[in-house]
């Protein structure tokens, strides 16, 4: 039994906040590409200063067509409200920082996103915050790490190269008896195979540059919880920092969108066929995907996430550098690059980001090699992983 159904997003996708009446009954909504919003009285401007989340003023807080995109995420992760950022990374940052000060420690599940990573060892350490970094996959793990000055946990389940999970309703509820605030990546699954919010997660934060935009386009990221914890965000963080999403690129993501479950399920098919293909290879040692029954927290993965797709990991057989970058260099029609959730198909040795010196052949990790599945014909995938593996 899948935890949660298919979640039915038509109305959401083409329907909600969308005010086609104030817009001459166009389908797709305008880009109101502008800084500033004027006022007929003092007092309707003294009203706006007062709550700038009650409408708009000046757009590094609210614009009309970033609001479109707003509702429409909340309403997806099952949220009171969203606030949506020009990038992931910022709408981490902003998570983070409204809901820590000098003294605290954070608890993080270990390996995060690199940039998560960068802030908790390199700028929060600046401001006094600490941060212990665990497995996390067991609560037991969670419980010995708190200390007294715990106020936050960072989650990110599935991580996006080894897919380790967290068992986020029991750490959310840890959290919650505590008075800790928590935050999930959930980028991997997007509230299509996850909802965290229904798990008890405070805050869930999302890439929009991975699957909602789904072109490689543009950057963009989520953060969605209760409308007080976002009203807190906004007033402070959101309107300082000034890193929110841009008109355009708003509209972009509203795009991205309309075609975000088709394109998840044509992807969640192709992964399918194409890890069944590589599972059952000889040149292949490891293959590493949460949804497959080959997968170490396969019954934990089944409890929490509806699916999964894009991303999996092999481990080849061979074991030199040089093998791997003959089969990543073989490849003819998946683009070696960060990211993914785009509409093609691509690959990232775990080794360009190692030195050659550093290199230990005996470390499954060093010899991960990251594949993302786009919206390319399985079988053409298919024929060109095998023609790279029989360079091997
Ligand atoms: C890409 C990514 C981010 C950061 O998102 P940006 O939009 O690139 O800032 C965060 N977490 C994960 C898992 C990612 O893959």
């Amino acid at each position: 039994m899948p935890p949660f159904p298919k979640p039915d997003w038509s109305q959401t996708l083409t329907e909600l906040a969308e005010d086609r009446e104030q817009y001459y009954r166009a389908v797709s909504p305008p880009i109101v590409q502008s800084s500033n919003f004027a006022f007929p009285t003092v007092d309707s401007l003294r009203q706006a200063f007062a709550d700038e989340m009650g409408g708009y003023l000046y757009s590094r807080g609210l614009n009309p067509t970033v609001d479109i995109l707003r509702k429409k995420l909340a309403a997806m992760d099952g949220a009171e409200d969203a606030l949506v950022f020009n990038s992931g990374a910022a709408a981490i940052f902003a998570g983070v920082l409204a809901n820590v000060k000098a003294g605290d420690h954070i608890v993080s599940v270990q390996a995060p996103y690199t940039w998560v990573q960068r802030m908790f060892d390199v700028i929060l350490p600046r401001f006094g915050v600490t941060t212990t970094y665990i497995p996390g996959k067991t609560i037991q793990e969670w419980e010995a790490a708190m200390q007294p000055n715990t106020t936050f946990i960072y989650l990110e389940s599935p991580n996006s190269w080894d897919y380790s999970l967290q068992p986020l309703a029991a750490v959310a509820a840890l959290a919650k008896r505590r008075g800790i605030v928590t935050l999930i990546d959930n980028s991997y699954c997007t509230p299509f195979y996850q909802r965290p919010i229904e798990l008890g997660i405070d805050l869930v934060m999302q890439t929009a540059t991975k699957y909602i935009s789904g072109h490689s386009d543009t950057l963009g990221g989520v953060l969605t919880g209760s409308a007080a914890r976002m009203r807190k965000i906004f007033d402070s963080e959101y309107l300082n920092i000034g890193s929110g999403i841009q008109p355009f690129n708003a509209w972009l993501m509203i795009r991205g969108l309309r075609t975000l479950p088709a394109r998840l399920e044509r992807i969640e098919r192709s992964t399918k066929q194409v890890v069944e293909f590589l599972k059952q290879d000889p040149r292949v040692e490891t293959l590493l995907f949460p949804f497959d029954e080959s997968f170490p927290q396969y019954a934990l993965a089944q409890q929490q996430m509806r699916g999964a797709c894009g991303l999996f990991t092999l481990v080849l057989k061979k074991r030199a550098m040089a093998d791997i970058v003959r089969f990543c260099e073989s490849l003819k029609h998946f683009l070696m690059a960060v990211s993914w959730g785009g509409h093609e198909s691509l690959v990232i040795p775990k080794c360009a980001g190692i030195e050659p010196a550093d290199y230990d052949p005996e470390s499954p990790l060093h010899r991960y090699v990251r594949i993302y599945i786009g919206l390319e014909e399985p079988d053409y995938l298919i024929a060109d992983l095998d023609q790279a593996l029989g360079r091997l």
